[in-house]
């Protein structure tokens, strides 16, 4: 069963993320990967152990206030490196995790490639990442309001965080059928 981490708060996200990732083992996953904000989005990610995440991002600058970490447990699309999450939406200022199944990701994905949107994974995860940017670019909507459009598109359980790069200060998270927990600390949120 896969597993959601996020964070948001004034420390680095980094530290909080990664061990959160390691409590979450436990439930058995395919590969793990985190997304830092720090201007601009860096996503890490890889097939296998959370240990091998750690030795793959070791050396990078770590830094960010903002991020978003998963285990997978794949559903849609073999578990590779390519389909572990987080996920960039095409303009790669939005990252998303995802907890969950997206039903009819594949009557969303065709009318996306049909608007000019390619994609790198075979997920359901990709396509509503898409979804939302598209959302966003065409209806000139704020990003939260992007995202319930989305999602009353939708169809299936979710649990998912979204990150953007345009807006630093906050994190979306929503829920559908899935469970999450937020903490909220003097001025942070854990997920
Ligand atoms: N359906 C998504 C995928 O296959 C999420 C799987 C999960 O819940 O980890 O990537």
């Amino acid at each position: 069963m896969c597993g959601i981490v996020a964070y948001l708060g004034p420390k680095d996200a980094y530290p909080f993320l990664i061990k959160g990732l390691h409590r979450l083992e436990y439930r058995g996953y395919d590969s793990a990967g985190i997304a830092l904000l720090n201007k601009k989005l860096s996503v890490y990610k890889t097939k296998g152990k959370v240990s091998e995440l750690e030795k793959f991002i070791s050396g990078s600058n770590l830094n960010g206030h903002a991020g978003i970490a998963h285990t997978r447990w794949a559903t849609h699309g073999e578990p590779n490196t390519i389909n572990a999450h987080p996920h960039l939406s095409q303009n790669k200022k939005l990252a998303v995790i995802h907890n969950g199944i997206i039903e009819n990701y594949a009557s969303l994905k065709k009318t996306l490639i049909g608007r000019g949107y390619h994609f790198d994974s075979d997920t359901d995860t990709e396509v509503l990442i898409n979804l939302i940017e598209d959302i966003q670019l065409n209806e000139k909507t704020e990003l939260e309001e992007a995202v319930r459009i989305a999602l009353n598109q939708v169809t299936g359980a979710y649990a998912i965080a979204i990150l953007s790069q345009d807006n630093p200060d906050s994190m979306i998270v929503a829920r559908k059928g899935s469970p999450m927990v937020i903490g909220v600390g003097e001025d942070e949120f854990f997920v």
